[in-house]
């Protein structure tokens, strides 16, 4: 029998859908996918999430997250949706592991997105010998070490300060002469002693020994003229894409791959698809934002659901 919903993602946005849509007696299938609980489980404290005015650990908060939901009746499926065929309701959906597809009356999308990287040689080998997207999981092991974080936005800038906890030195390459950052995680940044800045700077190729990065060599947008900079770890925080792939084709997206929703609702062009989250965000991206999407997505679906008799 078809699911009354399928929620595929398991971010902030995700699982508030997950809390909402149970509570609407709706028992909400959720597919977790690759990163149960989305970025925030590769985030340290949480500073800005409403309702905790000491921090939270990003990881603590969405397993909160998740037990709300399952207490309200979610199930929870911890693998990755592979395939999905809108072409007409029921919906299907394949997964990762299981053989047959799994249907539903509705779907809410909530895949938000992954790191950006920067594409260049040997860089899928690197990565966890010396390259990284994650200072939280990966600052530990650079005790001591020079390293770099790429990158402008507030990503860099938390990255960059957490890591001077370990680092001997933290240099933050970035491509031009301003940041994009927030003021309070730049001015953090900047007033680091540990951190330095290097402006108007590319990475255009990663310099390795053994098989571990050792450096990297830099352009510089301004004069042209390239140079190294040896290190011993580098952290990529130049944003992000969102993960609607295997949507392709099969709902509207923009041209940077976000999912089109019609202004001010979740609705996707597709009747009963709707979706949440930084999938359908290139501006806002914050946990507080993408639940409260989720909670649009979980309210557009079941008012969409009862219109159809329920
Ligand atoms: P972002 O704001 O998009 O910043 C990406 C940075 O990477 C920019 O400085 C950009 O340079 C640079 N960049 C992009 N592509 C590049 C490339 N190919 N080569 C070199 N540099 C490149 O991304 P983010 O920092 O991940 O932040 C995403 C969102 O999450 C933002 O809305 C941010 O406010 C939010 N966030 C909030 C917090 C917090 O409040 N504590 C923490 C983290 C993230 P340009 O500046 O030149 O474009």
């Amino acid at each position: 029998m078809a699911e009354k919903v399928i929620i595929i993602g398991s971010g902030p946005a995700g699982l508030t859908a997950a809390i909402y849509t149970a509570r609407a007696n709706l028992r909400p299938l959720c597919f977790t996918g690759m990163l149960p609980g989305g970025q925030l489980m590769l985030t340290t404290e949480v500073e800005n999430y409403p309702g905790f005015p000491h921090g939270r650990m990003g990881p603590e908060l969405m397993a909160d997250f998740r037990a709300q939901a399952e207490r309200f009746g979610a199930s929870m499926k911890d693998t990755r949706v592979n395939r999905v065929d809108f072409t007409r309701p029921p919906f299907r959906v394949w997964a990762d592991g299981e053989e047959d597809p799994f249907e539903a009356k509705a779907v809410i999308i909530s895949t938000g997105a992954s790191s950006r990287m920067l594409n260049l040689p040997g860089e899928n080998e690197l990565i966890g010998r010396g390259l990284s997207t994650c200072a939280t999981c990966d600052g530990f092991f650079f005790r001591g070490k020079e390293i770099a974080v790429v990158g402008g936005g507030d990503s860099a800038m938390e990255e960059a300060t957490f890591l001077t906890k370990f680092a001997s030195r933290v240099t933050v390459i970035h491509r031009r002469d301003s940041l994009r950052a927030s003021k309070i995680l730049q001015d953090r940044a900047r007033a680091n002693p540990k951190i330095a800045f290097r402006w108007n700077s590319i990475p255009v190729a990663y310099k390795q020994e053994g098989g571990r990065l050792k450096g990297v060599r830099l352009v510089d947008t301004a004069a042209g003229k390239e140079s190294d900079l040896a290190l011993d770890g580098l952290f990529i925080a130049i944003g992000h894409i969102p993960n609607t792939e295997i949507f392709k084709g099969l709902i509207d997206l923009d041209e940077n791959g976000y999912i089109k929703v019609v202004p001010g609702t979740s609705r996707t062009h597709r009747e009963g698809v709707f979706a949440c989250g930084d999938c359908q965000d290139h501006v806002y991206r914050q946990a507080v934002t993408a639940a409260g999407t989720g909670c649009m997505a979980a309210i557009d679906c079941e008012r969409w659901l009862a219109a159809k008799g329920e």
